[in-house]
């Protein structure tokens, strides 16, 4: 990876990334962007509009194993059809996709295009572990292939790697199957099975749609009463949904997920399979027991398998050596920009965790790093 050279009486690594190498080896340039899901590789669109070169200015690392970002781990019927709402990436529109296609796949290969067409290089796979306080004012980026040190981070890892378990009493006596959204690879597995899905969201709506037609018996359990939403999800509504979350993160609070703030679409598939029955919600229950679930007035439903659809967290545990963190919990972030740290922006993060507010988390934050960089020369 690296080229040996001599300089300075030491022995210094001339890169084939980055500009140059630091006394510590680490491999110095503009930007790292961590993730290429949609918002890493708008940012690196936005980037290359500027003029940075990638390897050269800035790189993108992923640790997937493809293009495709959290897509290419959704399960199979999540077909394109099915997904709510995506917005093309910046520079190229996703068109003439097969809806019944697996979203993994399309929005995978639209991925791997755009990344060839805009000749992005992502780095994958490659884990970041860390990143921390650097040298001469730059950050130090932990990686499984070496350490970089960017003057500027653009951390877009999404939620997909952090699935959120709430925690029950007697969870660990359940003798049946526990598994999350994040496990979920299509009903046929439920065939037979008596299923409780837990969490009012998206995800768990999707999943009781499709588990009903092959299950035993399936149960929904959720913390608040499910709020369906009439009519088209417009300008507006996205507006206010997103003023919501963005004041909490403005307050150093922990995001919320979006389907809290906007409800629950209601389509034809959501009428009928309301119609049957199968999204009669029961209220939160008190205690997993061997055998099912328990609720507080000492009813039981006994259950073969437990479905948590209870969503993700921001995966940033990675810039945990930051302290960007408040006592709220969240990371305070104005714009895109980390309020205890101006070298970090962070993009599909709170209000701009969807593809429409990737897309342009992505250009903010380029805006905004670029004015850093010819502030504060290298
Ligand atoms: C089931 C489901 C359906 C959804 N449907 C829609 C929809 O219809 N419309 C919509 O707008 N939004 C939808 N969303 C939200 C959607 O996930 C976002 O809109 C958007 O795709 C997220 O993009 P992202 O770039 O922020 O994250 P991701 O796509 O998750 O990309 C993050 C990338 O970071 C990488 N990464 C993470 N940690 C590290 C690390 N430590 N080191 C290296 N790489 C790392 C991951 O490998 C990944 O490729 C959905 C979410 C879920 C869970």
């Amino acid at each position: 990876m690296l080229r040996q050279g001599r300089a300075a009486g030491k022995i210094r690594a001339r890169p084939t990334v980055g500009r140059s190498v630091n006394y510590f080896g680490a491999r110095e340039l503009d930007v790292v962007v961590i993730g290429a899901g949609q918002a890493g590789l708008s940012a690196a669109y936005h980037l290359r509009r500027t003029g940075a070169e990638p390897e050269r200015d800035f790189v993108v690392l992923d640790h997937a194993p493809r293009p495709g970002g959290a897509w290419q781990f959704r399960w199979p019927s999540l077909t394109y059809g099915k997904v709510h709402g995506m917005h093309s990436l910046p520079g190229m529109k996703l068109t003439g996709a097969d809806d019944s296609r697996p979203s993994s796949e399309v929005i995978g290969a639209y991925f791997a295009a755009y990344e060839r067409r805009f000749g992005l290089r992502v780095r994958r796979p490659v884990e970041v572990s860390a990143v921390r306080e650097g040298e001469g004012g730059r950050l130090l980026v932990e990686t499984s292939e070496g350490a970089y040190a960017p003057r500027a981070l653009i951390n877009a890892t999404g939620t997909w790697d952090r699935p959120f378990w709430p925690r029950y009493p007697g969870q660990e006596t359940f003798r049946g199957r526990q598994l999350h959204t994040a496990d979920y690879a299509g009903p046929e597995e439920f065939t037979g099975r008596r299923v409780v899905v837990v969490g009012g969201g998206a995800s768990g709506t999707q999943h009781l749609m499709e588990i009903a037609d092959v299950a035993a018996a399936t149960y929904w359990v959720t913390r608040r009463t499910p709020v369906f939403r009439e009519g088209p999800f417009d300008q507006e509504r996205g507006r206010a949904a997103v003023a919501m979350v963005e004041d909490r993160v403005r307050r150093g609070l922990p995001p919320q997920s979006v389907v809290s703030v906007t409800g629950l679409p209601l389509n034809d598939a959501v009428r009928r399979a309301r119609e049957q029955g199968v999204l009669d919600r029961l209220p939160m229950f008190e205690r997993i027991t061997e055998s099912g679930v328990m609720w507080e007035d000492g009813r039981t439903v006994e259950a073969d398998v437990i479905l948590w659809a209870t969503g993700f967290r921001p995966a940033v545990g990675h810039l945990a050596p930051l302290s960007l963190r408040e006592p709220g919990g969240g990371i305070r972030v104005e714009d895109t920009r980390a309020v205890r740290d101006a070298r970090v922006h962070l993009v599909g993060y709170g209000p701009s965790a969807s593809t429409i507010g990737a897309n342009r988390a992505g250009r903010a934050a380029v805006r905004s790093i670029r004015r850093l960089l010819d502030r504060v020369p290298a």
